[in-house]
This record gives C-alpha cells, structure tokens and sequence, in this order.
C-alpha cells in the first residue's frame, strides 16, 4: 500500500491487486522504528501512526525478573519533539494505508491475484484471477514472504525457518510501560510493546521451537506456561494473557533474494525480496523504504529498465545487511549471548539511521 501511495502521489495510475477478499487484519501489534516513521513521513502519514499508536523513545532491556540491565536512547530521527519509534496495532496501521492510498486514487481490487505475467517491451500484461487483464507499465510483486510474482518470475528463494516462533499477545498496557521493554530468559527472550493508552503486545520467541500449527484456545494457556520462568513485571504481563483469540503463533523465516530484483518490467519489493526476523523489527521500515525509493528512481528515468536497476543498487545491501543481522541475532539469543546480540541491533540500528 506504500508503494501504491507513493506511486499515486507522483502522478501515476495505480491498481492494487490483493488476495485477501475482506482484506482482515489480525489483531497482533507492530512496532515502526524511526526509519519506518521518517519513510511514512514523506508520505505525510507518520502523524497518523503515532496518534493511532503510542510513540516511544527508549529500549529498556530488563533481566527475567523485570530488572533493567540498560536502557538504549534510540535516534530521534523525526526530530527532538518527536518519537522514535511507535507501537501500534496493525489494523490501524491498515486503516491510515488503506485511507491514504484510496485517497491518491489507488483502486483496490480485492478477492483476487495475478494469474500470470506476460512480458513485452513496452510493458507487461498481467492475467488477473477474475479473468480481466491489464497491459501496464509495471508490477511491483509486494505481496510477502511467500511472493507469487517472485515464483511467477522464477526467482528462487523460499525464505528460511529460523527454528524460532514468536507468540505475541495483546494486553493491558501496565502504568509502567513506557518504553519498549525486553526481557532475556533463560532459554526464550520476551518483551512487551504499548500500542495504545490502554493496549500493549506482549512477545516471547521460542527457541528450537516446532513448527507446527497448535489449537487456537490453547495458545493463550500455551504462552503462558512459555512465560513461566520469568517472574516480577513478566509474571505481572504473563497473568492478563487470557482470551486465546488475542494471542498469535507463527513461525519466524528469514532471507533475502539475490539481486537483481526485477526482470523486465516486474519487480519485488518488501517481504518478497527481503524478509528480516522480527529480531530487528524492521521489515516494515525496510518496505516503506522501497516504496519511496522505487518510485524517486521511476521519476528520475525515462527508461524503466534503468530506473529499476537503480532501485536495486541503492536497496540491496542494506536490505541484505538488516536480513542477514537479524538472524545473527535469533542465533546469538537462542545460545543465550544477549549482550552479544543487542551489540549487533544495536549496530545495524545505527546504519538504518542513515538516510536512505
Ligand atoms: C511475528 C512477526 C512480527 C513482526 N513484527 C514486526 C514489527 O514489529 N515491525 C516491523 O517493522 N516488522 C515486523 N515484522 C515484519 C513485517 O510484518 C513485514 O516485514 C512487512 O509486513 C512486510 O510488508 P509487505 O508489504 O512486503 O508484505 P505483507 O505485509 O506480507 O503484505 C503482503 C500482502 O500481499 C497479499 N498477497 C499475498 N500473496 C498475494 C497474491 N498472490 N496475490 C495478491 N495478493 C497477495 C497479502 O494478503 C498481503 O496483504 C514482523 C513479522 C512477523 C512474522
């Protein structure tokens, strides 16, 4: 959808093809770090995040018992006044993306999928699932992790099971919740997130975790057992956790795919070119990024082929850099080397400060 906004706003026609038909959001928290709020803010939307969020300024990473170990004063790359990061719930964020891109002239089609790509010199035309087909100037496959326009491109790439699941949970945000806070267990790291005046997320990620999928009412009774070993403000969280619809489970997969992201007039962008651990909860900044990139390198081409070779050069490395350190990370935290494993965030935060 940020892809679509920023397109739009620069005077393009753009259609949104997306599968989901009623286009459901799950309740789950996401938090958008100063490089995703500084992106939504040259889209004119990182005021309406924050306010359907809770802004942030600070990491504090407590031991299991809730004590803090230290405290990270993260970049405050909107300015002084501003915060530098917020939590919010992904229907809101849906919501501000959804209004914004209908608001440029974006036309959302929902139900519906690319059923194959035809390439031609002038253009593609895409063959949609309803029947209708479309000769356009470009494709930008930003449909996830598990892209169809990257298959459809021949692209390999099935992104990696890190042997971590996360469980995130909404609850009552405590008095006490101001900051981002994390909390390293003996054998799994959890945290907790404020979205809202009232809602926080709370998160633990399971190592050497199976994958397989687990009753629904039983998550919520499952992630507490997970939370056992902790105890202070962990325990205090750990004991609110009780409707098993507010609770999620998904596996965490990782991995980049090898440039060039485009074949002729198709190109991948977000999740589907790069998808990063939620370690260094960056995988939306890292989509808002492409999308105003993508759409400041069509702008200053004629040619489209040279405009998505230039998209290319300036994202790879650093997409490849934020993918390859967040699995660093999972693996440093699943052999318990937390200080180890915030250095390294803590570094690669430091590059995505830099602008893009
Ligand atoms: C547990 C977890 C926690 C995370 N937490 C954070 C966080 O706190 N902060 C953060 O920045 N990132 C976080 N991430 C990563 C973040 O969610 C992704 O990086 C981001 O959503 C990628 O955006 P995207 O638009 O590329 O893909 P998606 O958000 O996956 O959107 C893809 C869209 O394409 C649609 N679609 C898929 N296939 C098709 C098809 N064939 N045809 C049509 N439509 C299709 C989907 O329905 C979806 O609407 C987290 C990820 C996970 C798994």
């Amino acid at each position: 959808m940020t892809a679509a906004i920023a397109l739009a706003g620069c005077g393009h026609t753009v259609d949104v093809v997306e599968r989901n038909r009623d286009w459901s959001v799950t309740g789950w928290g996401l938090s958008l770090t100063g490089p995703s709020l500084r992106a939504l803010q040259r889209l004119g939307l990182a005021d309406a995040c924050i306010d359907g969020g809770f802004g942030l300024t600070q990491i504090s990473n407590c031991d299991s018992a809730g004590r803090t170990r230290n405290v990270i004063d993260l970049p405050l790359l909107l300015g002084p006044d501003m915060p530098a990061l917020a939590g919010l719930s992904r229907g809101v964020l849906h919501e501000v993306l959804r209004d914004a891109a209908l608001a440029r002239g974006a036309v959302l089609h929902t139900g519906m999928s690319v059923a194959a790509l035809e390439q031609a010199a002038d253009g593609v035309t895409a063959r949609l699932t309803d029947g209708s087909a479309r000769h356009v100037d470009l494709v930008v496959g930003a449909d996830g992790i598990r892209s169809t326009v990257r298959d459809m491109l021949g692209m390999p790439a099935e992104p990696a099971y890190t042997g971590q699941m996360v469980w995130r949970a909404i609850v009552p945000r405590p008095g006490w919740a101001t900051t981002l806070h994390t909390f390293a267990g003996p054998v799994h790291n959890a945290g907790l997130i404020p979205i809202s005046q009232d809602q926080a997320y709370a998160f633990v990620t399971e190592n050497h975790a199976d994958s397989g999928v687990l009753p629904q009412e039983e998550l919520a009774e499952r992630m507490r057992d997970l939370l056992n070993v902790f105890s202070g403000r962990v325990a205090e969280v750990a004991a609110t956790i009780k409707d098993p619809e507010l609770v999620v489970r998904r596996p965490v997969h990782a991995g980049v795919v090898d440039g060039p992201w485009h074949r002729g007039r198709t190109v991948l962008i977000g999740d589907a070119a790069h998808a990063p651990s939620p370690q260094m909860v960056s995988g939306a900044a890292l989509a808002i990024e492409d999308s105003l990139v993508l759409a400041e390198e069509l702008g200053l081409h004629d040619d489209v082929e040279t405009a998505l070779e230039a998209f290319g050069r300036r994202r790879l490395e650093r997409c490849r850099l934020v993918v390859e350190t967040s699995v660093k990370v999972g693996e440093l935290e699943r052999e318990g080397r937390h200080a180890e494993a915030h250095k390294l965030q803590d570094r690669c935060h430091q590059v995505m400060a830099q602008p893009i």
